[in-house]
């Protein structure tokens, strides 16, 4: 494996210069920056915000992904998915914390505010002088977040927000917090608590005891007659479709991140096998271990193309919400499975947080249940093939 990483399909040839550069610095940061640091944060499960707050010294930028203006990126869909892979192979925490900023909370406001909200909001998220937070999944809806109960209630110049969300990520950090509520109508309309931890009636706690995704925080939110200035809710946002659109691209950067978390514990078990010797030799000689690599190479080749596919189809306005289900859905369970494979490899050092490779163990778990479950994202693509909705 040369510096590149590894990339047995050579897909780098067909990658501009400004996409290596994207990658390359991303993966400067991961070396210099999140390694040598994340795993106390981890161990304490603690957000690791003096890394974070380092990304925004990259050079390209990175913060906000494939928006255009108002201080955002302006990455093209294949940069914005090597971010995500660059990120994860480091360490799931900081690929979901920038995942949340940049893709859902961010992306929501790109996607669905008016000029004058993304004026407001953008530049400030894009610098990471304000975190954002996607607050969709409820207690009692998580798959069938189409059925969210939270209620707006239009009152004068405001709405009322009631009810409650759960697993929602950066939330006790956040400065903008998008809460996905039902309105009078039965429409659905994404509405923007500016610091919500200082705005009546909103209660956050961060849940404790997760095993994945330590170093950054998920919250449960109680939300008790909070008023929202109406100006506050997206323009856009008018049904779930709207939400879906957002979640598509999500699904794309989520497939990227499990093929770097897949990749990240490839290359640490490939490293160890050839170091690590018993009966004498290196274990990278046994056959069984050469079966384990062969097999975690291949895993990992097929998710790098189907994810380099798939940004392709997204800048190319060609993308479908089933495309991006599929590979969401094969990545996140193949992630799960090479991890398992790369973990095992380590033997009892596979165990230890130190060598990195538990850490992505864990963050598998995550990825292969967040933005969908799988059977969520089979069910999608089912739909999209069928014709037929197995979800309604
Ligand atoms: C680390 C983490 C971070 C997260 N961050 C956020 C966030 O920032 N914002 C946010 O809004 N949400 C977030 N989530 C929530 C996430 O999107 C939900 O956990 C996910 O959608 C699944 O919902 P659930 O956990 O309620 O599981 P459930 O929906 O209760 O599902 C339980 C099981 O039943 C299965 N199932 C459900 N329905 C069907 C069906 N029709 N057919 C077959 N099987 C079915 C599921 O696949 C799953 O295996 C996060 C979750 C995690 C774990």
């Amino acid at each position: 494996m040369d510096n590149t990483g590894f990339d047995f399909y050579k897909l780098e040839t067909f990658m501009t210069d400004r996409q290596r550069r994207v990658r390359d610095a991303v993966r400067e940061f991961v070396q210099s920056e999140v390694l040598p640091n994340i795993n106390p944060y981890w161990d304490r499960a603690e957000f690791p915000r003096e890394v974070v707050m380092k990304m925004r010294d990259l050079d390209p930028p990175i913060v906000g992904g494939i928006i255009r203006g108002w201080g955002s990126a302006g990455l093209d869909p294949l940069e914005m998915g090597l971010v995500m892979y660059e990120l994860a192979k480091g360490d799931g925490s900081i690929s979901t914390f920038y995942g949340v900023q940049s893709g859902l909370a961010m992306g929501s406001i790109g996607l669905l505010g008016s000029d004058e909200q993304r004026e407001r909001w953008l530049p400030g998220m894009a610098r990471l002088e304000k975190i954002g937070a996607f607050g969709l999944t409820e207690p009692d809806h998580g798959s069938d977040a189409t059925s969210i109960e939270t209620s707006a209630v239009r009152d004068g110049d405001d709405y009322i927000l009631n009810g409650e969300k759960r697993w929602i990520g950066n939330a006790s950090i956040a400065d903008v917090l998008i809460i996905w509520a039902r309105d009078e109508e039965g429409g659905i309309g994404g509405f923007v608590i500016e610091d919500p931890q200082h705005v009546e009636g909103v209660e956050i706690c961060d849940l404790q005891g997760k095993i994945a995704k330590r170093g950054v925080l998920n919250a449960h939110i109680t939300l008790r007659n909070v008023r929202v200035p109406a100006e506050n809710r997206l323009a856009k946002t008018r049904s779930f479709a709207d939400i879906g659109k957002v979640l598509t691209i999500g699904r794309v950067g989520v497939a990227w991140e499990a093929a770097g978390v897949a990749a990240g514990a490839f290359e640490h078990a490939l490293t160890y096998a050839r170091e690590r010797k018993q009966f004498g030799r290196p274990i990278a000689s046994f056959q069984l271990i050469q079966q384990k690599l062969a097999e975690m190479a291949t895993e990992v080749t097929l998710m790098q193309l189907m994810c380099f596919q798939l940004s392709q189809l997204l800048g190319a306005g060609q993308i479908t919400p089933g495309m991006a289900s599929m590979a969401k859905y094969n990545n996140a369970r193949k992630a799960r499975y090479v991890a398992a494979l790369a973990r095992e490899t380590m033997g009892g050092n596979g165990i230890l947080i130190e060598n990195h490779v538990a850490r992505l163990f864990t963050d598998a778990e995550a990825v292969y249940t967040y933005e969908g479950t799988n059977e969520v994202q089979l069910l999608l693509l089912a739909r999209e093939l069928t014709g037929i909705d197995a979800l309604a």
